[in-house]
């Protein structure tokens, strides 16, 4: 061979090395990476329930579910679970106790062992919600209160920081279930997601006055489907995600997301997800890289 198809084939060779290496690199906190849902030792997927929450946490040994969804995504969301083999559910969290969170609670509770609840401590008149509490109640399932300050721990590393709702609930707000959410911040190693329920903005301006640096995230799960009345701008400031994931259903009544959000993002240069035009956004982190991917 000479010198010149020498030098030919290290460029081949390099060049077909470095495409493959960024083919599994959507974004990192230093450096390329290769994670993948399959090999990574954390996963977030922000489940496409349609209109609604629903986030299921792949930590090393714990299976946790932030929100169920609404009612028409139920049988959806229990068969997504049961399509990932999971037969028990560590951690239930539910932000609060509108429909679009807890609205897949009952048949979850039926469909699979679930070991402990957290709820914001909010309650509602709503069918769906005293079916919810009955169900616990007829399961005997630990139910625990949450407020900021708390820790719940995940096992190898990973735990989840509470920062709402304060033990004095944010009163007279024009939507004081939502502003009572609960809002977590999931933390392994370098890797953080702000996890916010329906927050708004009275809950953000709460959390910033405590202490905004406990806010930095490197991935934003969206406030509220992307409404207008979250994302602040001193909030998103002081989060700094690199990318926000809004979850929401296509063409929804409530023309979620807003404009004058996505805006914001894309004025502060974060990558934007979402789970009706992506379907499930899965994030995958080994504590220190992080991959997002989406399913369509
Ligand atoms: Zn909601």
């Amino acid at each position: 061979m000479n010198s010149i198809r020498k030098w030919s084939w290290l460029v081949i060779v390099v060049t077909v090395f470095s495409m493959v290496l960024m083919a599994g690199c959507k974004g990192g906190i230093a450096g390329s990476n290769n994670l993948t849902a399959a090999n990574a030792p954390l996963t977030v997927k922000v489940l496409d329930v349609g209109q609604g929450d629903a986030i299921l946490i792949r930590a090393k040994d714990q299976v946790v579910l932030v929100d169920t969804g609404d009612v028409p995504a139920k049988d959806e969301l229990v068969k997504m679970l049961k399509s990932q083999g999971i037969t028990t559910i560590d951690k239930l969290i539910i932000t609060h106790p509108h429909a679009d969170h807890i609205g897949g609670a009952t048949a979850v509770l039926q469909a699979f062992t679930v070991k402990q609840i957290y709820d914001s401590g909010q309650k509602t008149t709503s069918n769906l919600y005293k079916q919810y509490l009955t169900q616990i109640q007829k399961k005997s399932i630990p139910f625990t209160v949450v407020s900021a300050g708390m820790t719940i721990d995940l096992g190898s590393d990973m735990v989840l920081t509470i920062l709402a709702p304060d033990k004095s609930p944010i009163t007279g707000s024009e939507a004081d279930l939502n502003n009572n959410s609960i809002v977590a911040k999931l933390v392994y190693q370098n890797f953080s997601m702000l996890l916010t329920g329906d927050a708004e903005s009275e809950s953000e301006a709460r959390m910033l006055k405590k202490d905004a640096s406990t806010l930095k995230s490197v991935v934003l799960k969206s406030g509220h489907h992307g409404s207008r009345t979250s994302s602040s701008v001193p909030f998103l400031q002081a989060v700094s995600p690199e990318a926000a994931i809004i979850s929401l259903g296509a063409n929804n009544e409530y023309h979620h997301p807003h404009p004058s959000t996505l805006k914001k993002y894309q004025d502060k240069k974060i990558a934007i997800y979402r789970t009706d035009k992506d379907g499930t956004v899965t994030v995958s982190s080994d504590g220190k890289n992080y991959t997002i991917t989406k399913e369509r």
